[in-house]
């Protein structure tokens, strides 16, 4: 018999319908890069974790069964002061449990480890389920606790700097009483060989199996409004609105929620009126920049705090009024050290000229503004260059829109609608995740030569494709206003 687990009962809380696949298994499961980088990190964060409990005796997963006839007993017979990672089945249900801290000879204290550094609520369903699992299999905890990151954590710092300990226990017991009373309908309803009815619901929109399911031949649902915020989609559910023809003119809306209504209604791809100024004031020659960067759990480099974001790299493009590129630069991070002051002083000695520097977001005016604050001395050449950005996307989403966008404005999205011969596929690292997770296992000394120069190249390449990506974006918007001009003097 497969057992419900944590992240089937997590989901069933969002939605009973996908709690039911997620115990099947029909849910898509994440892989790439990032996500190997993403389990790498927890498992080295849960093993950190284990390291402050001394006296500790660590459950090994051999078999399932095994473990899990052995854990009650085990538990209550365990002279250690600690149990780490130990497995417990209740009812159809199993959990493990990070830590269990002996408080006396008849209770626990329950910690579960979490890599972020500040709390979320969801942490408290996390530690939640566990303890009703364990409250079922007969074993007693008198206090519950989060392990969560310190931001103070530097590298070299006491394993004891790492984690600050959230004492969850009342907002634990409260949510326990709430679990409980759904306990055997969860159960009823998981094992159901019926699967739950699905119905539309705000947790739809970020839903993994949304195409198949509520998004299934629905042409122009609301979720294409892009920005579509939480009260909205409520108010759309509750009119019983699916599709954006349906969404009522008075209904309130952004504007370019608007845009994509009106461009739906009228079955006609959007150009503004202001879209000619907007792409006159760029200033030639174009400069097109895009960063990469990486963000880890545990600091790869000395004098930084956890889950902070290091550039690592960029690539720059100079062209002429057509899009001829005229100069291309690029720069690469040495893994082994943080490069951002070089990075820094980089851009500064490319972009010396004038002329607009266009980015995709304002993502990288961010990071400029980051450096000013980390190298004072290099303040003024730094704000002259975040003075000259201009951010395409923006200037795209508030002036142009395409049908086929449904709603999205990403580079990703963007540039195969336009430019249809144009993707990100043909590349070995085609995501900023997959490159941040690439760089961060060189930097942990986790590739060898022959990987390492490989994946410096393919990392090149991504980083250039996107400046490119900018520069054919940039010209189809050109190439459209010229477009209208040409057929307003001919008609
Ligand atoms: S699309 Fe909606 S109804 Fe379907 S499984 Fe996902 S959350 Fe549930």
């Amino acid at each position: 018999m497969e057992y419900i687990n944590k992240a089937v009962f997590i989901n069933y809380l969002s939605c009973p319908t996908l709690g039911w696949l997620t115990k099947r298994n029909k849910i898509p499961r994440l892989t790439g890069l990032n996500n190997d980088f993403l389990i790498y990190e927890s498992k080295v964060i849960k093993q950190k974790a284990r390291q402050l409990f001394k006296d500790s005796v660590i459950v090994q997963k051999n078999n399932d069964s095994d473990v899990f006839l052995q854990t009650s007993k085990f538990v209550t017979d365990c002279k250690t002061s600690a149990i780490c990672n130990a497995y417990f089945l209740a009812e159809g249900y199993y959990a493990k449990a990070d830590i269990l801290k002996r408080v006396d000879q008849n209770s626990w204290h329950l910690f579960e480890v979490k890599s972020g550094s500040k709390y979320k609520a969801k942490y408290t369903n996390d530690i939640a389920f566990t303890a009703m699992i364990l409250s079922k299999a007969n074993i007693t905890i008198s206090k519950y606790s989060i392990l969560h990151l310190s931001s103070d954590y530097r590298l070299g710092m006491q394993i004891d700097s790492l984690f600050e300990e959230i004492d969850s226990t009342q907002k634990v017991e409260l949510k326990l009483l709430e679990f409980f009373s759904i306990y055997n309908q969860a159960l009823s309803d998981i094992n159901s060989e019926k699967m739950p009815e699905p119905y539309l619901k705000r947790s739809c929109k970020n839903c993994p199996v949304f195409d198949t399911c509520m998004g299934n031949n629905l042409k122009n649902h609301i979720f294409d409004l892009p920005r579509l915020s939480i009260p909205g989609i409520e108010g759309l559910i509750s009119l019983k609105v699916d599709t954006i023809d349906k969404v009522p003119n008075d209904f309130e809306l952004t504007q370019m929620q608007k845009i994509v209504k009106n461009s739906v209604l009228t079955n006609i791809n959007y150009i503004s009126d202001t879209l000619f100024d907007e792409l006159n004031s760029i200033k030639q020659p174009y400069y097109y920049l895009d960063f990469e960067s990486v963000t880890t759990i545990i600091p790869l480099y000395p004098n930084i705090a956890p889950h902070t974001q290091i550039l690592t790299q960029f690539s720059l493009d100079k062209t002429d009024a057509k899009g001829n590129i005229l100069n291309h630069y690029d720069y690469i991070a040495d893994h082994t050290r943080d490069c951002r002051r070089e990075i820094a002083q980089q851009l500064i000695e490319y972009l010396k000229q004038n002329g607009s520097i266009i980015t995709y977001s304002n993502s990288e005016r961010v990071s400029i503004l980051k450096l000013i604050n980390l190298f004072e001395d290099l303040s003024g050449s730094l704000n002259k260059i975040a003075e000259r950005i201009v951010d395409l996307e923006l200037i795209l989403k508030k002036n142009y829109y395409n049908l086929n966008f449904h709603g999205r404005s990403s580079i990703k999205k963007v540039l195969p609608v336009l430019i249809p011969k144009e993707t990100y596929l043909d590349l070995e690292i085609g995501d900023g995740g997959d490159a941040a997770a690439s760089f961060a296992f060189m930097a942990l000394g986790m590739y060898d030569k022959e990987q390492i120069e490989k994946t410096r190249e393919n990392l090149l390449k991504y980083c250039a494709k996107d400046t490119v990506a900018m520069i054919y974006i940039h010209q189809f918007l050109i190439n459209a206003i010229n477009n209208i001009a040409i057929k307003s003097q001919t008609s």
